[in-house]
């Protein structure tokens, strides 16, 4: 298991900022980020924080695609290569499943990931997995919010990258349904 380890990567920043000074990025903008990134490292300590008070185990690890899953809403996995804020992110969006999961009895969402409930192949099924992902990443802005974690104008919209980023791999995902097409699709 390996845990997240603060003041390493507050080492890292500091380095990642000298080195993109030395290679001639502009001061401002180096120590622009380098000031994100700790900001976001004390945000994941603090995110940890919130998950251990929920039970919930968290994994830094190399994970592909630099995403983070949730297995039986109690261990997450949160790639430890991509950068403190989509670190910070994944674990939000994480944590966003995870308040679904626990919150939401009715069961709106049940029916997206549920492959014994239906055809995984369904186009209603992956419609279901798209608003899920959407949601979750909905619950993780206002739980980061809430955290009081996003302080910054320019932090929302790299939230949203972050999310383009991953709904982009949902929504290819979703409109791959060999035989099915839409009245009036061109192919
Ligand atoms: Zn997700």
């Amino acid at each position: 298991m390996v845990a997240f380890n603060a003041s390493v990567w507050r080492e890292r920043a500091n380095s990642l900022k000298k080195r993109s000074i030395n290679a001639g990025m502009p001061v401002n903008r180096a120590t622009k980020r380098w000031a994100d990134d700790m900001r976001n490292i004390s945000s994941i300590a603090e995110l940890l924080t919130w998950c251990h008070s929920k039970n919930i185990h968290v994994e830094f690890t190399h994970k592909h695609g630099g995403g983070g899953i949730l297995h039986g809403n109690k261990n997450m996995e949160v790639d430890n290569k991509s950068s403190p804020r989509h670190q910070l992110h994944v674990m939000l969006h994480e944590c966003g499943h995870y308040l679904i999961n626990v919150f939401n009895k009715e069961g709106r969402f049940a029916n997206g990931h549920d492959a014994k409930k239906c055809d995984r192949k369904k186009f209603d099924h992956k419609i279901d997995v798209v608003e899920e992902e959407l949601e979750a990443w909905h619950r993780g802005w206002r739980l980061g919010t809430r955290l009081g974690f996003f302080t910054q104008l320019r932090d929302k919209r790299h939230y949203y990258e972050t999310r383009a980023l991953n709904m982009k791999t949902y929504f290819k995902w979703a409109l791959k349904y060999p035989g099915w097409k839409l009245n009036g699709d061109e192919e």
